[in-house]
């Protein structure tokens, strides 16, 4: 098989956890596993499960320059497919490696199985009522992975590094960037996500979710669209369709009724509790946990439940 191509996104100079699990599912798939990333070639090292990496330098402010120097970094180095995480960024380059190499795109992928030199991707469809396996007949096989499925590799990254260098003119330039600071974590990439809905009433209730989210400590704090449309939480914490798509270890829906479009984006969760004061909500039908009851009575009781066996560890 030939090789699989991985973009790898680094923070504070090393790889994302959503890229390693990239990198884990290419390498699961028996084809030597390149990493390519942009900035100082000495994250190689930290890029488990690939054999070789690619650093590459000059401004990688652009989506549209880093694309093509990414589809030349497949070209180059003869490869039969191209992966990235399904983070915002992996959303906004991959489609335009895709474009540039003649290749279809399957987003947010959940499977990659090898078979042969044949690559088969499964994903969610229809909101995820069906599963389906989907094969390219293009050269280059093109997909991003969900976060929190795939598991990323035990071996550590390769010693050496090529270089390589984004050359293309940018259609756009990046001309400032104002990072937003906060102390949560983000939905896409918290093991524990505890999403509320319309059923907490109102916007300060949302104290309570935090407050569970807190006991936790590696919880973030999700919402329904209902709630985002209310102006109770910012869009980044909306959960769905027209969301962000969740994979969390596990997941709590509180106050959440379960419409198809919630379920789009949280129902490939390892585990799903619901509370919900209505013991016929389509939520439970997908929960693995169900609690009918007063969200406003349950949460509270359920934090201190937390805060005890995490005092107690
Ligand atoms: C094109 C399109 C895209 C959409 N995209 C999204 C999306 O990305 N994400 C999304 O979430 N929705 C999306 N929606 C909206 C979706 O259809 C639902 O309207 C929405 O999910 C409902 O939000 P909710 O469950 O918070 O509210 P509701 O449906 O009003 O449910 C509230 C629930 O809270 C329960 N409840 C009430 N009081 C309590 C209490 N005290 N304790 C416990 N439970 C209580 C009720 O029994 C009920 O089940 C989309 C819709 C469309 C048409």
């Amino acid at each position: 098989m030939k090789p699989i191509l991985v973009f790898v996104e680094i923070t504070a100079g090393a790889p994302r956890r959503a890229s390693l699990e990239a990198l884990g599912a290419a390498r699961a798939t028996g084809a030597e596993t390149v990493a390519v990333f942009c900035g100082d070639a000495s994250a190689a090292a930290a890029c488990n499960g690939a054999q070789k990496a690619i650093a590459l330098g000059g401004d990688s402010s652009s989506p549209d320059a880093l694309a093509s120097a990414l589809a030349d970094a497949v070209k180059n180095n003869d490869c039969g497919g191209f992966i990235a995480a399904a983070t915002s960024a992996g959303r906004d380059l991959a489609p335009r490696v895709a474009a540039h190499l003649d290749a279809v795109l399957f987003s947010d992928c959940t499977g990659l199985e090898a078979s042969g030199d044949q690559l088969t991707a499964r994903r969610p469809w229809l909101a995820g009522k069906v599963i389906a396996d989907l094969v390219s007949s293009a050269d280059v096989f093109c997909a991003t992975t969900r976060l929190n499925i795939f598991t990323p590799s035990e071996d550590t990254g390769p010693d050496s590094c090529d270089a390589a260098a984004i050359t293309a003119e940018p259609k756009a330039r990046v001309t400032s960037l104002e990072a937003k600071t906060s102390a949560r974590l983000d939905v896409q990439e918290a093991p524990v996500v505890i999403s509320g809905g319309r059923g907490l009433g109102d916007k300060e209730q949302f104290k309570l979710l935090e407050d569970l989210s807190t006991a936790f400590g590696n919880a973030a704090v999700g919402a329904s669209r209902a709630v985002v449309d209310a102006g109770w939480r910012p869009h980044s914490e909306q959960v769905g369709q027209t969301g962000k798509t969740v994979s969390p270890q596990l997941y709590f829906a509180v106050g959440i009724s379960g419409a198809i479009q919630h379920l789009a984006g949280m129902r490939t969760s390892a585990v799903i509790v619901a509370i919900n004061k209505d013991a016929e909500a389509p939520i439970f039908k997908v929960a693995d946990y169900g609690i009918v009851g007063d969200a406003l009575e349950i949460l509270p009781v359920l934090t201190k439940a937390i805060q005890a066996v995490k005092a107690e560890a």
